[in-house]
């Protein structure tokens, strides 16, 4: 039986960009393609669609694909990255081909995204990507984003689609990301979360470990990936895919799976902040003293030099950057200055700079609006 959600969960009804993420095992189960799964998501799209909402997938299934249609002698959890590389490429063919005889039928076009981390670190491409997004989300077309397992280098693999799917999510802007699971969502001595506010040592110690024989990343990353976007004031929820309609039935309002939404926390960052937040990309890292530390953590200023006490990495002007007190990183940002500029203005108020470094040059290191918080230490363990 369906619950009504407690009075203090937040309904859903009025999300208006959804991604929804689909493993590799929703996709693909039973040594065939699950077809009832993605007709009644179809179903549900087309419908959600006619309601104004915006729809995105991220799907997995290449690699499995291609290991079932080629019999591959190897099983699954043995497979090199060489093999899941080749074995993607014959199966992601198959999955836009299942995607495409199923929504078709329902009027619903399909678009096929490949990506990697790169992609994001880049801002050029990112800005790209993310205008093609929008181009395609404007003529009502469905994007279907997978990692472009077949050639992306191994350290840039975003490696799970739960962690691909939170960086769309934040990319879009959306409301709401989905992660669809073959349990009922986040599970304390197996009974289900209804809303989760805020990762703690409660839930970190709760993330029962595995996955299922095709998946990748198991309840790790989707926490990871919900913890992400709680930052950002987004909602997440993590819902079994075996129910007919449930994404709808979610989006009624009903009390299904588990939600990630922090309510107090939110900070709601800007198109460039959220790209800064991914943090693919830091060079390096500031460490400053107390004081610049609190400046920030509490003030919402800007770094200046004179509270930096040591540059580690080799950054150039525009770089991104970690920021860390004694206690770690706790914020990241774009630097108006190389790590070798850094080395000699450290320390130093904004009126030598231009002594120092023999030119006329910015009064902060890093500005208040290319700054990222990154919450407290305890969220930091998730990254
Ligand atoms: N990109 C992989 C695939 O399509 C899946 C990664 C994952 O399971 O998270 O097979």
């Amino acid at each position: 039986m369906l619950r009504k959600p407690p009075a203090s969960r937040p309904g859903l009804e009025s999300i208006k960009r959804l991604v929804i993420k689909i493993g590799s095992s929703s996709v693909f189960g039973k040594k065939k393609v699950n077809r009832p799964f993605l007709k009644d998501l179809a179903n549900q799209i087309s419908r959600l669609q006619k309601k104004g909402i915006d729809v995105v997938i991220v799907s997995s299934g290449a690699v499995s694909l291609g290991h079932w249609q080629l019999q591959w002698p190897k099983p699954f959890g043995q497979l090199s990255v060489p093999e899941k590389q080749g074995l993607a490429a014959v199966g992601q063919g198959i999955l836009m081909e299942n995607f495409r005889r199923i929504f078709q039928p329902q009027g619903l076009h399909i678009g096929q995204i490949l990506l990697s981390a790169a992609d994001m670190n880049r801002r050029d491409s990112y800005l790209h990507l993310r205008n093609a997004m929008e181009t395609l989300i404007k003529a009502k077309v469905i994007p279907v984003l997978n990692e472009n397992d077949s050639v992306a280098v191994e350290e840039l693999l975003f490696g799970d689609n739960d962690t691909l799917a939170a960086n769309v999510a934040l990319m879009v802007n959306a409301d709401l990301l989905v992660i669809f699971s073959d349990i009922d969502g986040f599970l304390i001595d197996g009974v289900r979360e209804s809303w989760i506010k805020k990762i703690d040592t409660k839930i970190l110690q709760n993330i029962s470990g595995g996955t299922n024989q095709y998946g990748t990343g198991g309840m790790m990353t989707k926490i990871r990936a919900a913890d992400l976007l709680m930052k950002n004031g987004m909602k997440c929820v993590i819902q079994n895919f075996n129910a007919r309609k449930s994404l709808e039935v979610l989006l009624q309002g009903r009390d299904i799976g588990t939600l990630f939404f922090n309510p107090t926390e939110a900070q709601h960052w800007s198109g460039k902040k959220r790209w800064i937040a991914l943090g693919k990309s830091s060079r390096g890292t500031i460490f400053v003293d107390n004081g610049a530390a609190a400046q920030l953590k509490k003030k919402g200023s800007s770094l200046l030099a004179i509270g930096i006490r040591e540059i580690e990495g080799n950054f150039s002007m525009g770089d991104q950057v970690d920021i860390a007190d004694a206690s770690g990183v706790f914020a990241r940002g774009l630097s108006h200055f190389s790590a070798q500029e850094l080395t000699k203005i450290k320390g130093h108020h904004s009126s030598e700079f231009s002594i120092l470094l023999g030119k006329n040059t910015y009064q902060t290191v890093v500005h208040r609006n290319n700054l990222v918080l990154l919450g407290s230490q305890e969220e930091q363990h998730l990254s």
